[in-house]
């Protein structure tokens, strides 16, 4: 790579810090800091001092090197699990319901609710991506072999987004009005400390890679949250777009038990979702081979059919 790395890293950070607007279509207002999760009833929960632990992706553009792509980061409460989606009118109106205690995401209308909320986030975090990457491309030092990747990874994101438009509709019309189109299956737990809110294409398709246009991707929803009284799973997908990837992977759940559910969990984690986050006491416990390894996982799941990826339990 010939690219200028600070130019990169200046350019990644400006277009991740940029005010943006609200999400919501033909809505002009400025997008405030959204939680994926509530800050109050859910994240305060496993903080300490205000703050969590989250792991973070490293720049995208990093991930050509070989190494750690990940990191973990303190943060405060006020950050944590959160990007600038929706202005302050439709965070509060549209999440009303999984904003205001008692919590019960034992019910068709959260489920779908916490679904749209990390729809309408990983497009955003694409678009981020996506006016990074363009941006970058017009940087005289970006050489044609660079420029090539490049471009394929921008198209790769734009179909991303295409196919996460589909879903962000489909959610839409279903909250407005239900007609049992998305399956969930809710699983409850004893206390756990993590949380992750995602959408995701099973088997992992790597950006990279040529996606065919025509095709809409099937997505899998996870939600993983830590309630008070245990945590809560919450699994679903669109009936219309499921195969037997979303299918195994729904099933995997039902096989969670007491026992295994630490080892569970640091799978998904390694293997299908990128962002994620803990309490710090459960940070301090994880030990820093662990912590190796999984980082080196996460990195070869991107490049590996996951069957060739070992076992490990980041929370043993
Ligand atoms: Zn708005």
């Amino acid at each position: 790579m010939n690219l200028n790395h600070k130019f990169i890293s200046k350019i990644s950070e400006e277009e991740s810090k940029r005010k943006r607007n609200c999400i919501i279509d033909n809505c002009n207002e400025k997008a405030i800091n959204s939680h994926l999760l509530q800050r109050n009833g859910i994240l305060k929960n496993i903080a300490f001092n205000g703050h969590l632990v989250e792991r973070k992706v490293k720049d995208p553009y990093k991930w050509t090197a070989n190494g750690e792509i990940t990191e973990f980061k303190e943060i405060g409460l006020k950050k944590a699990f959160s990007l600038p989606l929706l202005c302050s009118n439709h965070d509060s109106e549209i999440f009303k319901p999984i904003e205001t205690p008692p919590l019960d995401f034992n019910n068709y209308k959260a489920q779908l609710l916490l679904s749209y909320r990390v729809t309408l986030a990983e497009i955003r975090k694409k678009e981020i991506v996506l006016d990074t990457f363009t941006r970058i491309l017009t940087l005289k030092e970006v050489n044609v072999r660079d420029k090539a990747n490049q471009v394929a990874f921008v198209t790769g994101t734009k179909l991303g987004i295409n196919d996460l438009n589909i879903f962000k509709n489909l959610l839409k019309t279903e909250i407005e009005n239900p007609k049992q189109e998305f399956h969930f299956e809710y699983f409850e737990f004893p206390k756990f400390e993590v949380y992750a809110s995602a959408i995701f294409s099973p088997p992992k398709t790597f950006s990279f890679n040529s996606s065919n246009p025509d095709k809409t991707y099937e997505q899998v929803f996870i939600h993983i949250i830590p309630l008070d009284d245990g945590l809560k799973v919450i699994t679903g997908y669109h009936k219309n777009y499921v195969n037997r990837y979303i299918k195994k992977f729904i099933k995997s759940w039902r096989k969670t038990n007491n026992n295994n559910l630490s080892e569970k969990i640091t799978q998904v984690f390694c293997k299908d979702i990128e962002n994620w986050g803990t309490s710090p006491n459960m940070y301090k416990s994880m030990s820093s081979d662990n912590i190796k390894k999984f980082n080196k996982y996460f990195y070869l799941s991107e490049i590996l059919p996951s069957f060739m990826i070992p076992k490990i339990d980041l929370f043993k």
